[in-house]
């Protein structure tokens, strides 16, 4: 019956891949007037593989398999696909194409909003996509808060009580950090890092660090999009974009570093696992704490710099010829409240997040509702970072997740920042990191993060693997003693 199985699965990891991989070209090299037949093609793929996975033939062997009785590698994607088919399962067919229609549709208005700057072109379609939500959650059911069910798709077990006690722990900490950085910021020159740097140049640097870190051209590609991401067909197949600004030097560099991290977590899970069910790492903030843990931990370091700065100012010696490496490091890590999300420096970035948080929260609990967003937003980007948008562009319709009915998914970025804070730690404990990454060596680095997070793909949660390879719980005061050195560092005591 397992084979029986295995051949629908097969199909959908096809599917998958080739859906993936599409949507990969739209995104990078495809002509701008192919979207609407590609776009087509991969509405027809995905229902497609929705159909391979969710028919009465998986359900009949879902129900008539035994566990117990597979070898283990099945049991663990046996597994993954009742939990994958049970989530789906309870939500009708037409309100899933529906969903997907309007969410899709919603993109399209939020992109146009945004650029009009006008809320209440918008709003309509969100008000649907939170109602939808909020009739899924009744499907689905929950546990304390509706949100929790919308937080379980992105971290499995992640509930508002644990996020309510890490947002308030995290508050507490950054906001003096902020203070600090702020007043010694009179002190600190980044406007270096606003020259005019040759795009094709830092196209070169940054292919270059990419393998520096462990980045395997012959598995991996690297190209451009507006907005960096990964994507991964199976372990000997991962894509990353970048972007490069010309007048700002880390930005391209960084989300290089940042989308590298992603890459390696892919690279590394074992052939055992690659193209299937569990293939993949294993939850948004776990993926998240790679990412970050290279880009900020490794990538923002004075260590990491002080082999390679040499290098740069090779390149750019009009620009940094006389910026000592220490001047350099300073710059990166500045920290400024303001208003965008995506530029937030290392320290105001979890407060952007706790906004966000708060409001998905009070959508789902009815203390907010969707037309008194631009307000709110105003009233908690003043309350958490400082800062407050003077229009919408600038404020609630900064960010796409919400347009494409992503509820749940901003903790990841400030908990993937938490997890990269406490794995370091436990990293410390048996590897010299620093000195490591002070001679451009990340073999060991590697090999560890393999050991303990890359290998088992999906078979194992964030929160086992975390506990695994810390030798305690979720502990957010690892992240906020982190941040903590960050600034006496940077900013000196
Ligand atoms: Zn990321």
């Amino acid at each position: 019956m397992w084979n029986q199985l295995n051949e629908y699965l097969e199909k959908y990891n096809a599917l998958t891949q080739a859906i993936k991989l599409l949507a990969w070209d739209i995104e990078t090299e495809a002509p701008k007037d192919s979207i609407d037949n590609t776009s087509k093609i991969l509405g027809l793929l995905s229902s497609e593989a929705y159909a391979t996975l969710i028919n009465p033939e998986v359900e009949h062997l879902l129900e008539a398999i035994n566990p117990a009785d597979l070898p283990a590698r099945e049991a663990a994607i046996f597994h993954e696909l009742r939990k994958q088919y049970k989530k789906l399962k309870v939500i009708p067919k037409q309100e899933y194409q529906a969903f997907t229609e309007l969410t899709t549709k919603a993109q399209h208005v939020w992109a146009e909003a945004r650029q009009k700057n006008d809320f209440a072109m918008f709003a309509p379609y969100l008000e649907e996509i939170v109602a939808t939500h909020k009739r899924f959650i009744g499907y689905l059911g929950y546990t304390d808060h509706p949100y929790n069910t919308l937080l379980d798709d992105y971290e499995e077990g992640m509930t508002v009580a644990v996020l309510d006690d890490f947002f308030a722990e995290v508050k507490a900490a950054i906001v003096p950090l902020v203070e600090t950085a702020v007043k010694g910021n009179e002190q600190l020159d980044d406007s270096f890092i606003f020259a005019s740097y040759d795009v094709d140049k830092q196209r070169q640097f940054s292919r270059f660090i990419a393998e520096y870190l462990g980045f395997d051209y012959a598995r991996g590609v690297i190209k451009e999009s507006a907005h960096p991401f990964t994507e991964h067909m199976h372990n000997k197949d991962v894509r990353i974009t970048s972007s490069y600004l010309e007048n700002n030097i880390s930005s391209g560099i960084l989300s290089t570093i940042h989308e590298t991290g992603h890459a390696l977590y892919e690279l590394g899970v074992a052939d055992t696992w690659t193209a299937t069910l569990v293939g993949e790492g294993t939850s948004m903030a776990m993926h998240e704490s790679q990412s970050r843990f290279y880009e900020n931990v490794i990538g923002r370091s004075l260590a990491f710099w002080q082999p390679l700065y040499p290098r740069l100012q090779a390149m750019f010696p009009e620009q940094l010829a006389d910026v000592p490496v220490e001047a350099f490091w300073r710059a990166i890590n500045k920290v400024q409240p303001s208003l965008i999300r995506t530029e937030a420096d290392e320290v105001t970035y979890p407060l952007h997040i706790m906004v966000r948080y708060e409001i998905e929260k009070g959508l789902f609990d009815g203390s907010i509702a969707v037309k008194d967003l631009p307000q709110v937003w105003r009233e908690k980007m003043l309350e958490y970072v400082g800062v407050a948008p003077s229009n919408d562009a600038e404020g609630v319709l900064q960010d796409i997740h919400w347009s494409g009915g992503s509820f749940g998914y901003f903790p990841s970025y400030a908990l993937g920042s938490a997890y990269a804070a406490q794995l370091t730690a436990a990293l410390d404990k048996v590897l010299d990191r620093e000195d490591d990454v002070a001679q451009g060596t990340f073999k060991a680095i590697n090999a560890y993060l393999t050991e303990h997070i890359y290998q088992y793909g999906k078979t194992k949660t964030a929160k086992q693997l975390l506990e695994a390879m810390c030798g305690e719980a979720f502990n957010p005061q690892y992240y906020t003693e982190y941040l903590r050195a960050k600034i006496a560092d940077v900013y000196g005591k």
